[in-house]
């Protein structure tokens, strides 16, 4: 089969995920004359996710086009805040706990799996309960199951936050969410939590918020400092 050569460019946010040959500008490539454009920038190394315009010959194109010997491609990331076709819903995978219980913090719906259920099942979850797929997984991401998904940048839960704070911009409602399963708190008594509490800790701390999914009990104290440091952060900058 003819196989034609086409001229790709990718913008510097996506040079990441390509070889060193692609990064420094245009470059030729050579695909098997059926494949989409999609499929040909996935091969190349960027999940689908990460990709915002596409254009050939500097005219928008989608995924779907099939290229021809010739064209000029130009790739560029995603532009930030990403719009999503719903509400901001996160899940994310078996190695981003951390980011998972931040998230919570600040009231952002993030389903978590801390069993690695595989990629299908993940894919599954997302698309059944439209769910951003969150994950430093590109093969995950190659889903074409997933609702929608996007590569978690850093291996830093500070910068993880960050990115998809930035990204998607979530509405945040610091401590209204459970960290440990995701459920929503409601307002709690002291006294209407008296048997969950260990000795001392109802002397010394201020019971507020009980999990309506897992009974978890959360009370106000000074182990908080370190939690409250990162939801000012987060409000400052997102809030
Ligand atoms: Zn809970």
């Amino acid at each position: 089969m003819d196989r034609p050569e086409i001229v790709i460019s990718f913008s510097p946010d996506l040079h990441v995920f390509v070889g060193r040959a692609h990064r420094g500008g245009e470059s030729a490539v050579r695909t098997d004359g059926a494949s989409s454009l999609g499929h040909v920038v996935e091969s190349l190394g960027v999940p689908l996710t990460e990709v915002g315009e596409l254009t050939v010959d500097a005219v928008e194109a989608r995924p779907s086009h099939v290229p021809a010997a010739g064209e000029r491609i130009a790739v560029r990331g995603v532009t930030r805040p990403q719009r999503l076709p719903g509400p901001a819903r996160f899940l994310l995978d078996v190695h981003l706990g951390t980011l998972a219980r931040r998230l919570r913090l600040l009231g952002v719906d993030a389903a978590y799996e801390n069993l690695d259920i595989g990629d299908a099942a993940l894919a599954a979850r997302s698309a059944a309960e439209e769910r951003v797929m969150l994950s430093r997984d590109r093969g995950l991401l190659h889903r074409r199951e997933l609702w929608a998904g996007a590569y978690v940048y850093s291996h830093r839960p500070e910068e993880q936050l960050t990115d998809v704070l930035s990204r998607f911009t979530p509405p945040l409602a610091p401590w209204t969410r459970c960290t440990a399963c995701n459920g929503e708190l409601r307002a709690a008594t002291k006294e209407s939590v008296h048997t969950a509490l260990r000795d001392g800790t109802e002397r010394t701390y201020d019971v507020y918020a009980r999990c309506t999914a897992c009974d978890q009990v959360y009370w106000r104290g000074a182990h908080h400092a370190r939690l409250t440091a990162i939801v000012d952060d987060a409000m400052r900058a997102f809030g």
